[in-house]
């Protein structure tokens, strides 16, 4: 049979079927089926690439869709697996024209459209403030993530109090994560390199998926998540969260990308816990269903990954939910907010902002 160059050989050979993944993957949890596992997915890639399963079998279409590219299972793999480079290389094959979801394509054009960046200028505006202090020697830069800088505009005034050095230039594209994780990766890594360009100096980011995108493309010595640049800023919070004049109880929702391809896991709870009473929620680190695109394309799904969460949050008695990342926070408040919970879901830069930052 003649073999098709879909993967990187090297990274589809380094699998040795061990199965210490299938624990940790919340699509084996939810059906206990094989295929629904990451070595399964992998042993699917293979039939895939050696032509024993043609591009249309459903079963190719069903998997490459349910993974929801949390990278869960890279950080038990014994054999190094890199599932997340692997998932991109599917979905570019898989995902080819009218087989992408339409929600993806949508996203994927507006993004590269000039009324967002019109609307990117204006949070650029709200964000800038008012004359700042003199800029540091190193620049460091504060990137608008596409999806914030429209839902979430408070983020990014939030870091412009906590750190004034923190400068915001003009002329941001997309860093091209939503293309990489659906069907597009040259798209995205093209997208990245650019916005590296276009960014002077440190790259701080407030999206836990964006940075991994963007450290992956541009380097990991120059892009820093919110909580890491902080932390290494020597960030002291002026004061407390408080509700009802005593310590709020406060809980982190990890971002899969953040925790599971950048290993960033201590900054945002030691920063929580400087502010408020932390509280470390199971499962915190199990993805939210939030997965880019995988809430608005298998809504079920999503949810059916999301409902353990709540109930964990729920019986935590908490004030606040803590996220690093936009697609995890409108996932959660849009949860919280069904079941009437009066539990505040909000970004670790508005948390801190709380304290008086
Ligand atoms: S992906 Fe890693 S953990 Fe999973 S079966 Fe393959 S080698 Fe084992
Ligand atoms: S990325 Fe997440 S959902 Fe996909 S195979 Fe790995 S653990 Fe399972």
């Amino acid at each position: 049979m003649t073999e098709r160059p879909i993967f990187d050989k090297d990274l589809l050979d380094r699998c040795i079927s061990c199965g210490f993944c299938l624990p940790a993957c919340p699509t084996y949890a939810m059906t206990g089926k094989e295929t629904s596992s990451p070595r399964g997915r992998i042993t699917l890639m293979r039939a895939l690439e050696t032509g024993r399963l043609d591009d249309d079998d459903p079963t190719l279409a069903e998997e490459s869709s349910f993974c929801l590219g949390c990278r869960a299972c890279e950080t038990v793999c014994p054999a190094g697996v890199q599932y997340g480079s692997l998932l991109e290389q599917w979905r570019d094959h898989q995902w080819q024209g009218r087989r992408r979801p339409w929600i993806a394509r949508v996203l994927m054009a507006v993004v590269s459209r000039p009324a967002l960046l019109r609307l990117q200028r204006l949070v650029r505006r709200h964000a800038s403030g008012p004359a700042r202090a003199a800029a540091p020697e190193a620049p460091v830069s504060l990137m608008l993530g596409c999806v914030e800088r429209g839902l979430y505009p408070g983020v990014s005034r939030a870091v412009r109090r906590l750190r004034p050095e923190v400068s915001v230039p003009a002329g941001q594209g997309c860093c091209g994560a939503l293309h990489a994780h659906n069907g597009d990766s040259e798209g995205g890594a093209r997208l990245a390199r650019e916005l590296g360009g276009r960014l002077p100096g440190t790259i701080v980011t407030t999206a836990g998926g964006c940075a991994a995108h963007l450290a992956h493309h541009v380097g990991r010595d120059r892009v820093k998540e919110l909580s890491e640049y902080l932390t290494e800023a020597g960030y002291e919070p002026a004061g407390q969260v408080t509700v009802d004049g005593r310590r709020a109880r406060a809980a982190l929702q990890d971002s899969c990308h953040l925790r599971n391809g950048l290993g960033v896991t201590r900054p945002p709870r030691e920063l929580i816990a400087a502010v408020a009473d932390y509280v470390e929620l199971p499962g915190a680190g199990d993805c939210c269903g939030a997965a880019g695109t995988y809430a608005m394309v298998r809504p079920a799904d999503s949810r059916a990954v999301l409902d353990p969460k709540l109930d964990a949050i729920e019986a935590a008695d908490l004030d606040y939910l803590v996220t690093v990342n936009p697609g995890c926070l409108r996932q959660l408040q849009q949860g919280l907010r069904r079941r009437r919970s009066r539990v505040k879901v909000v970004h670790l830069a508005e948390f801190l902002a709380l304290a008086g930052g």
